[in-house]
């Protein structure tokens, strides 16, 4: 197997890489361990500074970084420094906040002295998805940097020279050897590296059969996974909405990295008192896209990051078609075999069919019509995913029962859903478990210590367990 990078806009294959071998695995893993053991005993404070010298990194070179992400994996070009930029942002909360989340936490207790600590798990393998080639490795690598852990990523076989790029910069960052290395390996390597003793943990962002067969494996052997999986998130519209805003707001949630982020909105649900204005004018603005080159910055909806999911994405509209949805605009590639899909709308879309309960990871939006609040929680609930919900109304009390009642990781009002260092971010149901971001993410990979130590010469309490 070849890594290949190619450019989906083109068609262009831009650099090839071999494969590691089993001897370069192997050795990338006694490298991480032993840079785990001595990186948990340098001062929190160092480990910090370096990830400080990383938002630097990541800031200052955000135009060449944002250059490779779009010509590897096809996201618009102001998106993708943006994305370099956001990076550098989550570097820089962990740098400053990062070593408060994981201080000792000291508890009242009479005749001892007890805290609760915050120790380093050690290796965490990361396996990573192509569509936020920095954002979703850094967002795992700055957090567990500061806590006292060492990464090895397995990112997407689509996007090598951005996983290699993430290596070298944590290098130049000042990290010593072996604090991060990039594997590069297929997902059919992924079983035996994480069954290595060496490995403590793992965090997978990808698709729910991914996650699945990883949190298999993990189970196998006990260990700890956080898993970020797929979302297919509603956007609720109820009549008190500010529906200009609503319908702007909806057009770039869904065609957002192209439609392929997991928190892009992907079921409109419209109350269907503004039903039939919402739809025509949501379809208007789908139309309005610029399509075109991604490396142009006026470009607002470039190609998939690869033809063969243009070609899956076809496939789950056209299933959606025959089963009764109706196509509003888009539907098909304009040049078959490509990777480009134009932007779709559907509506009528029947509970059987793919656009109703599965996801669409492209610029695919599906409407549905709502008869009250009741009724878009239902629709808002009625999939197997969680990951975010947005909801636009006025009214303080259905906003609260859209917050409380939509079951999900997050629920935006009257905005669309974003992931932000300073919140915890993940889902539930098969979106996944476990958070990332803020500091409940940041100790999700430390092994929570309680330390007693006694300091009376009064008897032992007398708890059994
Ligand atoms: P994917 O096909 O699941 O790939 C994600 C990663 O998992 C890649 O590194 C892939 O390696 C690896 N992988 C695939 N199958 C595996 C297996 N059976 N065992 C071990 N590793 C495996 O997902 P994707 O197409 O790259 O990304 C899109 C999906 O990610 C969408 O479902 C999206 O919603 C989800 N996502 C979720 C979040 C979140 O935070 N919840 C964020 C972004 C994306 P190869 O490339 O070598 O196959």
């Amino acid at each position: 197997m070849t890594f290949r990078s190619i450019n989906p806009a083109t068609g262009e294959t831009l650099a090839e890489f071999p494969p590691d071998s089993a001897a370069e695995v192997d050795a990338k893993l006694a490298r991480a361990s032993e840079a785990a053991r001595r990186w948990r005993r340098t001062p929190v404070g160092e480990r910090a500074a370096m990830v400080g010298r990383l938002a630097e990194l990541l800031e200052a070179e955000k135009e060449r970084l944002g250059r490779m992400m779009t010509l590897e994996m096809g996201k618009p070009i102001r998106a993708a420094v943006e994305e370099a930029a956001k990076c550098a942002t989550a570097c820089r909360y962990y740098a400053e906040h990062g070593p408060d989340f994981i201080a000792d936490r000291h508890v009242e207790d009479a005749g001892h002295r007890s805290y609760v600590a915050y120790d380093p798990l050690g290796v965490v393998l990361a396996v990573m998805p192509w569509n936020f080639p920095f954002w979703q490795a850094i967002r795992f690598m700055a957090p567990a940097f500061v806590a006292g852990n060492v990464g090895l990523l397995k990112h997407a076989s689509n996007v090598p020279q951005c996983a290699l790029e993430l290596e070298a910069l944590v290098r130049r960052a000042g990290a010593p050897e072996g604090v991060f290395q990039t594997l590069l390996i297929g997902s059919d390597a992924v079983a035996g590296v994480l069954a290595d003793r060496r490995i403590a943990a793992a965090t997978l962002t990808g698709s729910e059969g991914a996650g699945s067969s990883v949190a298999a494996v993990a189970g196998t052997h006990l260990k700890k996974t956080v898993l970020e999986l797929g979302g297919s998130d509603p956007f609720i519209v109820m009549p008190s909405a500010d529906l200009d805003r609503a319908i702007e707001t909806a057009v770039r949630a869904r065609t957002i990295n192209n439609g392929q982020s997991c928190i892009a909105a992907k079921r409109f649900i419209v109350h269907e008192a503004v039903y039939d204005a919402f739809l025509q004018r949501f379809t208007e603005g789908m139309r309005r896209l610029t399509v075109g080159d991604p490396m142009d910055p006026a470009t607002q909806l470039g190609p998939l990051a690869m033809a063969k999911l243009a070609e899956e994405l076809e496939e789950q509209v056209a299933r959606s078609v025959s089963l009764g949805a109706r196509v509003l605009c888009g539907g098909t590639r304009t040049t078959p075999g490509s990777a480009w899909f134009p932007a779709t709308v559907l509506a009528d879309i029947p509970e059987q069919a793919p656009a109703f309960g599965d996801e669409l990871f492209g610029p695919v939006g599906c409407v549905f019509r709502a008869r009250s609040a009741d009724d878009a929680i239902r629709i808002a609930n009625a999939t197997r995913f969680g990951l975010g919900a947005s909801a636009w109304t006025t009214d303080a009390g259905e906003q609260e029962r859209f917050a409380r009642e939509i079951d999900s990781g997050s629920v935006f009002l009257n905005d669309m859903v974003v992931s932000d260092p300073r919140f915890p971010f993940g889902g539930v149901k098969s979106s996944g478990y476990g958070r990332e971001l803020s500091d409940v993410g940041m100790r999700e990979f430390t092994n929570i210590k309680t330390v007693r130590i006694r300091v009376d010469s009064g008897a032992q309490s007398g708890n059994t367990e």
